[in-house]
């Protein structure tokens, strides 16, 4: 680790203040306490944002989340590359297709992902 524990202990310091709340459980990988901010997020005052898994339905729901989280990527990729060809070529109605579609399914992940991240 580069980061110095006094970091940690000045930045958990900042978290209390924000009205986080210190947990019963510490980062597996400093050994710091956690904090749960008032949005419902676990932070490690080093890592941020870490997962603390508790039980097997939480650890499929961060699947499902990271899951989603990359078909978001691919879909926002490919929205690019169809992007292009209808700029390239504005009569190109397979690619307007197309970009419908991956327009549509872009809504429907980020649906998803709204609805799985309130499950918390
Ligand atoms: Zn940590």
């Amino acid at each position: 680790m580069s980061i110095n524990k006094d970091e940690g202990i000045k930045r958990a310091a900042e978290l209390l203040k924000q009205g986080a709340t210190m947990l019963d459980m510490s980062c597996p990988m400093d050994g710091l306490p956690l904090f749960r901010l008032r949005s419902g997020e676990i932070v490690c005052p080093i890592h941020g944002r870490v997962y603390v898994i508790e039980n097997e339905s939480q650890m499929k729901q961060i699947q499902t989340q990271s899951t989603l989280e990359r078909a978001e990527e691919v879909v926002v990729k490919s929205i690019g590359v169809m992007t292009d060809k209808l700029k390239e070529d504005p009569s190109d109605s397979d690619a307007a297709v197309q970009l419908i579609r991956l327009l549509d399914v872009l809504e429907r992940i980020r649906k998803l992902r709204g609805a799985t991240q309130q499950e918390k």
